[in-house]
C-alpha cells in the first residue's frame, strides 16, 4: 500500500513571513491521512523545519552532486539534511532547461541525496513538441531510466510526472493522458525494481489546482501531486491535501 503524498514546489518565492502560510497549513490539517511535503527555496528551509516541528517534511528543490567542494553557488545534500530536509526534488524542467541538467547528472545528484539520509523526487516530463510528435513514452522513459540510480527504493526515492507543458500554464493533460504515463512508468519501475518499484510514489504535477485535485488522484497510478503554484497559500494546498485525504 502507497501511501499518498501531497508536495509542494515554491520554486523561487517566499521570505521569511511566508511560513505563516506553514502554521496555517498545519493548524488547518493537524493529522492528515496522506504524507506532506514543502520544498521552499533553500534560504528558507531550516526555518520552515522549525516551524513545521516534524508535522510535515520539509525538502530541498536542488542539491550537488559532490558533498562537498569548490562549487560556488551549490548546496550539497548533507546539507539540506543538516537544516531539517528530508526529502530534495530532482531533475525539475526547470532545472534541466535552465541550467542544462541531464538525466545522468540527476542521476548523479539522486546518488548523493541517498547518501545524505535524503529521499529524492525526481521529475520527468515531455514538452508540447514532444508530445505532439508523439514521443511522450520514450522520452519519460528515458528520463527515468537515466535519473534514477541503480538500487533506488520506495523508501528514498517518488517519481513525479510534470508534463513541461503543463506547469504554470493552467493546462493540464487529459486524465487519459495522465494514466497512460503513470501506468507506463509503473511498468517501467517494476521491471526495473521489482517490488521496490511496486512501492514507489507516482506524483502526477502541473497545474494541479483545488478545481482539478479530485479527478486527477482518481487516476490510475496516481499516487499524490507535486504542486508549483498552489502551495504557496495555505488554504489552495489545504484543499489539495483534502482531496488527497478522500481519494
Ligand atoms: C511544478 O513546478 O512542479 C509545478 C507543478 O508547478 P504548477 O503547479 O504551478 O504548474
Amino acid at each position: 500500500m502507497r501511501r499518498k503524498l501531497a508536495a509542494g514546489n515554491w520554486k523561487m518565492n517566499g521570505t521569511k513571513a511566508s511560513l505563516a502560510e506553514v502554521a496555517a497549513l498545519i493548524a488547518a490539517h493537524p493529522s492528515p491521512k496522506s504524507e506532506v511535503l514543502l520544498c521552499p527555496p533553500a534560504t528558507l528551509v531550516a526555518a520552515m523545519a522549525t516551524a513545521a516541528a516534524g508535522k510535515i517534511a520539509v525538502g530541498g528543490q536542488d542539491c550537488h552532486m559532490k558533498a562537498s567542494g569548490a562549487h560556488t553557488g551549490d548546496i550539497a545534500a548533507e546539507m539540506l539534511a543538516d537544516c531539517g530536509a528530508s526529502h530534495v526534488i530532482l531533475g525539475h524542467s526547470e532545472r534541466r532547461a535552465d541550467h542544462g541538467e541531464s538525466s545522468d547528472m540527476v542521476c548523479a545528484k539522486a546518488a548523493a541525496a541517498r547518501a545524505a539520509g535524503l529521499v529524492a523526487v525526481i521529475c520527468v516530463g515531455e514538452t508540447e513538441a514532444q508530445r505532439d510528435a508523439g514521443e511522450t513514452l520514450a522520452l519519460v522513459g528515458a528520463q527515468l531510466a537515466g535519473s534514477v540510480p541503480d538500487g533506488a527504493t520506495a523508501a528514498n526515492t517518488v517519481i513525479a510526472y510534470e508534463p513541461v507543458w503543463a506547469i504554470g500554464t493552467g493546462r493540464t493533460p487529459t486524465l487519459e493522458q495522465i494514466a497512460e504515463v503513470h501506468d507506463f512508468l509503473r511498468a517501467e519501475l517494476v521491471a526495473r525494481f521489482g517490488t521496490e518499484g511496486e512501492g514507489m510514489r507516482l506524483l502526477y504535477g502541473g497545474s494541479v489546482k483545488p478545481s482539478n485535485a479530485t479527478e486527477i488522484f482518481a487516476t490510475s497510478n496516481v499516487d499524490g501531486a507535486l504542486v508549483g503554484g498552489a502551495s504557496l497559500k495555505a488554504a489552495d494546498f489545504g484543499a489539495i491535501l483534502s482531496a488527497l485525504d478522500a481519494a
